[in-house]
Formats: C-alpha cells, structure tokens, sequence
C-alpha cells in the first residue's frame, strides 16, 4: 500500500481534472500495476512471439498506443519475467505500457530519421523502442548523465541487439550550445519527481515536497530549452514525464512557448489513437493519470520547431581521437575470421580500429566525431588476437542470427548457459575452437570445444543465478 502524503494528495486534487475522482486516485495508486511488455522486433516478430508463448500459456492484450506492446498475464507465474530465457535473450523488455507513449507520438508524426537525440538515456526502455522503430539504422544519440546507469543503458542496448546508438555522458543541458539545431528528433524524457510511479514504488514519494518538485521544474526547464536548441528547423520533440505535477509538464511546455513563441507548434495529441481524447489536455499534451488507463501516471507532450532560433555554439575542447579507419588489410583479415568461424559476412558500415579493436560505427557519426565527446560509438566487433581474433560477444549478439554455422541448444541447455556453466556435448568429430551457441535461432554468446564439452564463454557480468525456461 502505497505511503500518500497529504500535502501530497492536496497538489493532486488541486489539478484532478473534474471527471476524475481523488478517491479513484488513491484506489488506483493502491493497485499493483498490471505487467506490460514490448516485443523487440529487432529480433522477433510479434506474431511468432505471441504463438510461441500462447502456447506456453501466455496471454496477451494489446495496449492500443504500441503495437509491440502487451499487457500480460500468464497461468503460471511463478517465474520471474526478467528471469526467463526470452527476456535474457532481448526478445522483450519489461516496460510498463505508458512509458511506450513516447517513442510511439514520434513514430506518429514522422518517418524514422538520419539523426535522433535521446537526451535522458538509462535505463535504455525508451532507446530500445526508438531503435526498433529505426530498424537499427540513422544515428541514435542515447545520452545519461549518471555513470552507474550507463553502464546498465548499454547492457540493455547489447541484450536487445541495437546497432545505430552512440552513447554519451553529459549534462544533457550541454546539447544546446554543443550541438546547435543538429537532431531531426529528439525525445527528453526528463528526470522528476515521480509522482506517477507510486504502484510500483510505493516509497517513491518519501522524499516528495512542493520545494523538490520545483527544484526540478528549473532542471527540466533547462533541458527542454537545451533540447531545442539542438532541434533542427522543421524537427520534432517529445517531452515526457513519470509525473502528474503541472510545473513539471505543461509548466515546463509553456515555458519553452514563452521563450521561443512562434517557433514552437504545439502538437494536438488527441487522436494518437482510441481513447486518447480522454487524457488530453487543453493545450493538446496527453496528461495521463492513472485511473484512466489502469497505468503509471505519465505525461506526454510533442511540439515542433517551425523556424531557426538564435543558439549560442560553444564548441567543446576534445581530445585526441583515438579511432582510424581500419585498413583494407584488418577489414579483409576480419572479414575472413568471421566467415570461416561463423559463416556470417561483415556487416555494412564503417570499420574503425583503436590500438587491437575493430569497431563498427553507425552511419553518419562522422559529422558528430568533432563536435562531441563521445563514450562509445557503435559496436565493438573484435580484438586482433595472437592466431586471428576475439570476436566480441556484442557483436555476436547483434549478427547472430545470421550466422551460418552456430550450435544450436535446447531450452534445458540455455538455462545451463546463461547460468555460466559448461555444457557437455557429443564431440565425435573433434570440433575445435570458438563457436556460437544459438537457442531458438536467438544468438546466447560464444563457448569453445574442450573435448566433449562446450566450455562456457558468456562475460561474467551476464552470468545470472536465476534463469527459468517457461
Ligand atoms: N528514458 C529512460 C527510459 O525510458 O528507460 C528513463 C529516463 S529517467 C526518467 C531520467 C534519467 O535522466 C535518469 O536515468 C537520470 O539519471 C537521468 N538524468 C538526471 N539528470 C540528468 C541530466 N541533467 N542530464 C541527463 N540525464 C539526466
């Protein structure tokens, strides 16, 4: 039961739209959230994870606002979600339905563009859904601040086989004057308060306070004008929040209107799809509290810049680049690695190399090589090794599945896998030397023969105590 302030609930009826109930408010905030998760079809498609997981008594309801989003119910739960072998191999990812608004009012109002900005990165639920929208192509900037949550934005970002991300780590207020009217879109999904998110935190208000809640309006107030500034004429920007306070959502919009008056359209997100009149605001942003939807309280809004706006660029100090384009003779050397070891080809792109890495980095990073610091382009392929090289376990993850030779392995198998542990295997015909071990067709990372066995190569920081077949 979640712990409510009063001074809480009183900033709460003060803006409760009058078809709604401060009763009502509280009952849905004492309610578990119903599960929700969004297929990832960089590596399935919806219609043959839904098969095969009806099958195993999975049951699924469309959320009308992603169509690769589902609530879920299942006749046996006594596994964890995270803990199965699809969510280990990223044909999911738990992400609860109203945080897939965002990404999907963009896919709304635009094709996929060259050059997307995802100002406030981690965990990644956001950055994975834009990129499957992409299809893994244009340039898709994931941006966070916190270095902690970096690391688990690219754990999240290889488990789900996004290819077309550079990762950075700033104060997203940087990208203003850094990168002046640069983006085709971007999405701040700004930090705050977290009203919205009582049923799954029911703590997450313990610190909550009018004072907090406008100490980080002037936050979002600077990232909104920073991710404008970064916008391109004619570019698109959603902002969105997981909390129900007007300074932190329409306040923050408004501001950004006053500032910049006619070079902002707001974007009426009424008809986003069936039902969505019921969330909307005056000002056309979707304010959506829980007992609408059955959801998290979340905010939505999206605008468009219409003309050019005076930014200050302050170029930033770099160092040294330490990548080169790799020469012909690594491409060719890597080339025939991956095809003799694997049977796969070299993927489309440039291949860069730094110090024994080869790299692949995502088309059109070269305009943002001297403009911006970046923490890490693209994907790491391999290493030059002693005999060949050491093919990354990312890169496998992302060109797997297109493997010509792998091991396949079968449900018990993956368990065993994922939980780091040698599998033995039948070695009648002497197998040597690194493989890919696939389940279901899904790439699970590399082992290597050791006699009658796969000896066990997953990184250690994904080997997991608790992996459950469904
Ligand atoms: N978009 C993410 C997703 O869908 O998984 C959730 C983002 S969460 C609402 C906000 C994130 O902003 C947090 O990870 C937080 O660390 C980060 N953050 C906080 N202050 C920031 C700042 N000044 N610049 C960039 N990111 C910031």
């Amino acid at each position: 039961m979640a712990n409510i302030k009063q001074e809480f609930l009183n900033s709460i009826s003060e803006i409760l739209p009058s078809h709604l109930s401060l009763e009502e408010f509280v009952h849905y905030n004492s309610q578990p959230l119903r599960p929700s998760i969004r297929i990832n079809t960089l590596k399935i498609d919806c219609d043959t994870f839904i098969g095969r997981m009806t099958a195993k008594g999975w049951h699924f309801e469309a959320i009308p606002w992603c169509p690769q989003g589902y609530w879920l119910t299942r006749d046996d739960e006594s596994v964890q979600l995270g803990n199965t072998l699809e969510h280990l191999a990223g044909l999911f990812y738990i992400q609860e339905a109203s945080s897939m608004m965002p990404p999907y009012v963009m896919a709304s109002l635009i094709d996929p563009p060259d050059t997307l900005l995802d100002m406030a990165a981690a965990p990644g639920s956001k950055t994975t859904q834009l990129a499957a929208w992409m299809d893994n192509r244009g340039l898709l900037m994931a941006n966070e601040y916190s270095s902690t949550r970096l690391k688990g934005l690219h754990a999240n970002l290889s488990r789900m086989g996004v290819a077309n991300t550079v990762l950075t780590h700033f104060d997203a207020q940087v990208f203003g004057h850094t990168l002046p009217e640069t983006f085709d879109a971007i999405l701040l999904d700004a930090p705050c308060s977290g009203e919205g998110t009582l049923r799954k935190d029911p703590d997450a208000l313990s610190n909550w306070s009018l004072a907090a809640v406008e100490s980080i309006a002037e936050v979002q107030r600077g990232l909104i004008e920073s991710g404008f500034h970064a916008l391109k004429p004619g570019g698109v920007m959603v902002y969105s929040t997981c909390t129900l306070s007007r300074q932190e959502n329409q306040e923050v919009c408004l501001h950004l209107k006053t500032l910049f008056g006619d070079a902002i359209e707001f974007v009426d997100l009424s008809s986003l799809f069936t039902d969505a009149s019921k969330a909307v605001t005056p000002e056309g942003f979707l304010h959506i509290w829980p007992q609408i939807y059955d959801s998290e309280g979340f905010f939505v809004a999206a605008l468009r810049k219409t003309a050019s706006v005076a930014s200050e660029h302050r170029p930033p100090r770099l160092g040294r680049f330490p990548f080169t384009r790799a020469s012909r003779k690594q491409q060719e050397a890597l080339s025939g690695h991956l095809e003799a070891t694997f049977g796969l080809s070299l993927p489309e792109g440039t291949l860069m190399a730094r110090d024994k890495e080869l790299w692949l980095f995502p088309h059109g990073c070269d305009q943002f090589i001297p403009a911006i610091r970046m923490q890490r382009l693209g994907v790491k392929l391999a290493e030059e090794a002693k005999h060949g090289f050491k093919v990354s376990h990312e890169s496998l993850m992302l060109l797997g599945a297109d493997a010509g030779k792998a091991v396949e392995i079968n449900d018990d198998e993956a368990v065993t896998y994922l939980m780091g542990r040698d599998l033995p295997r039948d070695n009648g015909a002497n197998n040597k030397g690194e493989v890919l071990v696939r389940w279901q067709g899904v790439p699970l990372g590399l082992a290597k023969w050791v006699g009658n066995k796969l000896k066990n190569s997953l990184p250690r920081e994904l080997v997991r105590d608790n992996v459950a077949k469904v």
